[in-house]
This record gives C-alpha cells, structure tokens and sequence, in this order.
C-alpha cells in the first residue's frame, strides 16, 4: 500500500552532504549512528561555525545542563580516574524508583540515537519492514538501511488538526512488521499522537513486533507518558533522553526502557560498556531536581506560544507543536528560505520531502527568536501577497495550545 522509500533519495537527504558528516561511512554495513546532529549538519546550506550565528536547527537545548547537573560533572571530575561503575546502577535506580519500572527494564546509553539504531537492527529484517510516520524522526531509516527492512512511511493523519500518528494505516501497511515506531511528540511537527491512539497500535500490533515509542521530547509537553505499556509486559521499547529538557545533548545520556528479554536483543548489538562518570552524574542531579521539568517545560512553551502567534500574525501556519520544534509553512520552497536565512548566519531546518514548503523550526531563547523574527521579516518580505497557499492541511493553522495558556 505504501511505497518502499530510500531515506538517500534525492528528495531526502542529499547522499554528499550527508557523507560530508558521516565521514568514513563508505558503505551501507558501515553507516554510522544517525543522530539528528548529523542531519541537521548534513543539511545545513553551507559550513555554520557553531560558535557563530543563531542555531535553532537541530533541536538542542541553548539552556544546557541544569545548575545542579553542571555542579555535579565538577564534583565528579577528581574521581574520573576510577570507573565508578556503581553511578550507572544509582542512576537506574533513581529512574526506576521515580517511574515505578524494575531495574532490569532500564537500560542505560549514551543518549537514545543508540538504543533507537539497535532497536531497528534488532527486530526489522529484509522481511520484517519498519514503519514509520511522515514527515518523522528519519534515523529509524538509517538504521534500517544497514538492517535490510523495507521502510513504510504512513503520512501523518489529522482529523482533529493534530498532525497526529496515522495508527490505523501504520498497521494496515505491513501484517509482518518488525518495527513500528512512534515518536511522542513528533519531530518534526512537534505534536502528539493521543494516548487512545497508541494503545491501539500497542494492541493491535503484528506479533513479534516492537512498538518503539520514542520520548525524546516527552518531558516538554502534557501528553500521556507510556512507560505503563513496559510495566504491563507489552512489545514495546520506549526511549527516554537526557538531550532535550535535561540540556544534555552534548554531555550525553539515554536509556531504552522495555521488557528484560528485548532490551537483551538490543543490547547484543552494544552499549554494555562503561559510561562517562561525568554524564552519570549530570544525570543524576537533573532527575533529582524537581523543579526543573515544569521550570523548562514552561520557558519552552512560552517562547514557542510566543514565536507561533507571531508567525500567525503574519500569515504563516505552523503544526500545533507542543514541543521544542514546530514545522513553519513559508509557503514557497523551504530550501530557498533556510539558505537565504544561513547567509545571515541564521540556521534553522531541515526540510521534509512531503512538505517541501515547509521548514522545521527549534525554539530556541527569547532572544534567538527574536532575532529570528528579524531575520525572517528581512528575508521574507512584510507582505504575504505573491506566496503560494499554504501547504499545511487547513485544520492545521487553528490555534493551539489552549491547555498551556
Ligand atoms: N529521537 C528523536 C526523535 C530525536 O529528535 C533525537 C535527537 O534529536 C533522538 C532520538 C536522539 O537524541 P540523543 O541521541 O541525543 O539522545
């Protein structure tokens, strides 16, 4: 029903630019780790000093680690010349106490890009495909590229106006699935898929299959959590990371949470060995800050809430995003208005083949924003007469978050 699709198309990503990053990546047995840092680098229009310019293209975090966490990579730091293996075990414990899940369900990574490549490698085949949403997370199909397995991309379905998760038809697009992944909230939409709809997808789900339910950005919005599907035994491998509210992305920490059995299918592909006492550490104070998911999670939302009325104001649609990323409708080829925007040293992107009008914007401070504003303004002109229509479906450009104002 749904086409086979090569993440490499020339519609995707271009295979030089992303080998440009990937480097030493020759062929497909060795491609590396798909993290969104290589995409976002791969489809930068030209070289970004990252010490220079405005980023807000690769879903970081410009608040960085947490004042607790900071304090606590500083403390470690004279014992990092021990490996302090009993860090890892205190940190899965605080998660597991804190979430009600058994230790032997969490398995810690250096961020979640590796659990989410092995999850893919473990369970898709050349006959079991992986299915995805469109436009969606694309290194799931990295992954899938070195595994061998069809890739099925279902469009995102909305029929509330809420870019959500076309479940039903991720199911009917392949009876002998091996992978269906879900990724709540989106990126790059930044929406969410409701929790009536995963249920469905964890129920009716072909056997054997794994429903990969990526949290990446979970923390950033209101939406039901679904570690309880773990707890419960189900097929399904959640992924949580420390690279989005926790501020994390460079310090680098994750875990795969799922039952024993399948977290023992992925991790016979890596991720047993050692972790950085320092990101162990920074973890750990971050979880034990109380505070500092609702602080985050509101300076998040508001500049969002912020940046959309705005972009509202002056004719432009976005996906009603309850994360740190929105899909911005520019209303003529996205490519031509992230390389006008990159020739003022301001980065945002990327661009998805099914949208190509649109560009995927990260929020990023007030102050990044507002010079975003500018930049967009200068570059897009002060009217919106000559643009085509917008391609966003209509039941996109209502106005959202009602339940954050
Ligand atoms: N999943 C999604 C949807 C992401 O957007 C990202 C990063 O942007 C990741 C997983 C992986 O991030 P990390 O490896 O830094 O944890």
């Amino acid at each position: 029903m749904y086409p086979t699709v090569d993440p490499l198309a020339p519609s995707g990503i271009s295979r030089r630019s992303f080998f440009r990053f990937a480097a030493g990546a020759s062929a497909l047995a060795s491609l590396p780790i798909v993290t969104e840092a290589h995409l976002a680098y791969a489809d930068r229009p030209k070289f970004a000093d990252p010490n220079k310019g405005i980023h807000i293209d690769a879903n970081e975090n410009p608040m960085g680690p947490s004042e607790g966490a900071r304090q606590a990579i500083v403390n470690i730091v004279p014992r990092g010349g021990r490996y302090l293996f009993n860090g890892e075990a205190e940190l899965v414990e605080i998660f597991a106490k804190q979430e009600g899940l058994s230790v032997e369900s969490i398995a810690p990574f250096a961020g979640s890009s590796e659990p989410l490549h092995y999850t893919v490698l473990a369970f898709t085949s050349k006959d079991r495909p992986l299915v995805v949403a469109d436009p969606g997370y694309e290194a799931p199909m990295w992954a899938a590229k070195v595994s061998g397995a069809q890739i099925l991309k279902v469009p995102l379905a909305d029929p509330k106006g809420e870019a959500k998760h076309d479940v039903r038809a991720m199911l009917a697009a392949a009876s002998n699935a091996g992978v269906i992944y879900i990724c709540n909230p989106n990126n790059p939409t930044g929406t969410c898929t409701p929790r009536s709809d995963i249920e469905y997808v964890v129920a009716n789900a072909p056997k054997d299959a794994v429903v990969l339910i990526d949290e990446a950005y979970i923390h950033l919005c209101d939406a039901p959590r679904s570690l309880d599907f773990v707890k419960e035994g189900k097929n399904v491998i959640v992924l949580r990371t420390f690279s989005k509210l926790y501020g994390m992305a460079g310090i680098r920490m994750g875990f795969a949470v799922g039952r024993p059995d399948l977290l023992a299918k992925i991790t016979a592909f890596g991720g047993m060995n050692a972790l950085p006492v320092t990101a162990v550490a920074a973890a750990k104070a971050s979880l034990l800050d109380a505070d500092l998911v609702p602080t985050r999670k509101k300076i998040v939302a508001d500049t969002r809430v912020e940046t959309i009325a705005w972009l509202k104001s002056q004719g432009f649609a976005t996906t009603p995003s309850e994360s740190n990323c929105f899909m911005l409708d520019v209303r003529k080829p996205g490519k031509e208005v992230q390389a006008a925007l990159a020739a003022k040293d301001m980065y945002v992107g990327r661009i998805w083949p099914a949208w190509p009008n649109s560009l995927r914007i990260t929020v990023g401070t007030p102050d990044e924003m507002a010079a975003f504003r500018k930049d967009f303004t200068a570059v897009m002109g002060s009217n919106t007469a000559g643009l085509a229509p917008p391609e966003l479906p209509r039941r996109l450009q209502r106005t959202p978050f009602t339940h954050l104002s």
